[in-house]
């Protein structure tokens, strides 16, 4: 068969056509061409002390699509949308106070659902092109999935570092597929934010430093996947939010009335995503797998929730939880618990959490939740 240029322009449009099918929301390609400011960009991020840690540390491979696959041509950008309102939403109430997950982890893995999603795409195009070469790649960390997007048109990047599709806003999974395929790219969107500085404006903690530029340290997304202590300026601005934060996207514009709902996988069960905090205290490995295991809200284990819960009733100020925090600051092993149950007891402040404080100051020996006790003492003396 001759493969000319119109022959793959035809496949793209097929597979365009294909895609809802493959439970693909948007499709968009680009060439396999390195992204060169896309790694100016990171070495500024870098230099100015800007990164969660949690990247793919060589800059070459995250910008050079061919040190992944040297044959590369074109790479496929997906995304697929995931839902952003919570029926029935439980309430929380004193004594029962609830924390939140932030949307991208309400419904399935995000790894298992783009997962199966590539897999689809790779079957389709296997069965038309048998000698293709595809390499799918789901937050390896490798290529940045916003860059890709943004060039393949999926949406332009917004002030809030976020791609933004004028169709799914900024709720959507991004996943790319890089091929030997020279398929036709498409051109990037305009930047639509105009003047618009909502999201810069509504962040808690002043990490969005400029339009696109995040400071992931003090980015609360990043600070409540983290595993140790948290200082207690971040601790204050955290909220309940037991994992990510949705601030700079609820606030946009563009995501407003966005609610794409038909991904049954992708539905949140609202006891999950909107927990109950106390029990989470005393939740066991066993029980937090099959809570969450199933989200992606899991990747770091158990301890970051459980410490964002207590951080969570430190800031709703729950005299009803005392016992249970006491419990944690008396009993647990883990020092980074313990120092944030300090911090809780102290915000609430009633005789019995002031109690709980100077009786678990006798037996501790960890530097940093002595630290936290004697704050939290004497604010109280103040
Ligand atoms: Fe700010 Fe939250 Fe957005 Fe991070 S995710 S930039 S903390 S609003
Ligand atoms: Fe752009 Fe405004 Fe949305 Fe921020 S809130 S990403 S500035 S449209």
């Amino acid at each position: 068969m001759n493969r000319d240029y119109r022959y793959w322009k035809q496949l793209k449009e097929e597979l365009l056509e294909a895609a809802p099918g493959l439970g693909i929301d948007k499709l968009g390609v680009t060439t396999a061409e390195p992204f060169h400011e896309l790694k100016e960009r990171l070495i500024r991020h870098r230099e100015r002390g800007h990164e969660s840690g949690f990247e793919e540390p060589d800059l070459d491979l995250r910008t050079d699509p061919s040190l992944h696959m040297p044959e590369a041509k074109s790479i496929i950008a997906i995304a697929v949308a995931y839902p952003t309102k919570l029926k029935n939403a439980p309430v929380s109430v004193p004594g029962r106070r609830r924390g939140i997950l932030a949307r991208s982890a309400w419904g399935e893995d995000y790894h298992q659902a783009l997962r199966r999603r590539m897999a689809n795409l790779s079957e389709w195009i296997l069965e038309r092109v048998p000698d293709a070469m595809l390499l799918p790649m789901v937050d390896t960390g490798a290529l940045s999935d916003r860059a890709v997007a943004e060039r393949a048109g999926i949406g332009w990047s917004g002030k809030n570092c976020s791609v933004l599709s004028p169709e799914l806003g900024s709720w959507m999974y991004l996943g790319e597929m890089i091929t030997s395929l020279p398929l036709p790219p498409d051109s990037s969107l305009p930047d639509d934010c105009g003047d618009c500085t909502l999201c810069i404006d509504a962040c808690p903690t002043g990490a969005l430093v400029g339009p696109g530029q995040l400071n992931a340290q003090r980015c609360i997304s990043f600070i409540t996947q983290t595993k140790g202590f948290v200082d207690d300026e971040m601790k204050l601005k955290i909220g309940n939010r037991l994992y990510g934060c949705d601030t700079c996207q609820i606030v946009c514009p563009v995501n407003r009335k966005v609610d794409i709902r038909h991904h049954v996988e992708l539905l949140p069960d609202p006891e999950v995503v909107k927990p109950l905090l106390r029990p989470l205290l005393s939740m066991g490995n066993r029980e937090f797998k099959e809570k969450f295991g199933s989200s992606s809200a899991a990747w770091r284990g158990r301890k970051p929730i459980q410490r964002n819960a207590l951080i969570g009733l430190g800031n709703f100020r729950d005299a009803e939880s005392v016992p249970d925090i006491v419990t944690v600051l008396r009993n647990d092993p883990r020092p980074e618990l313990r120092e944030s149950a300090a911090w809780a007891l102290g915000r609430i402040a009633t005789p019995e959490a002031l109690e709980g404080l100077r009786e678990a100051r006798e037996g501790e020996e960890s530097v940093e939740v002595l630290g936290a006790i004697d704050r939290a003492l004497e604010q109280r003396s103040n």
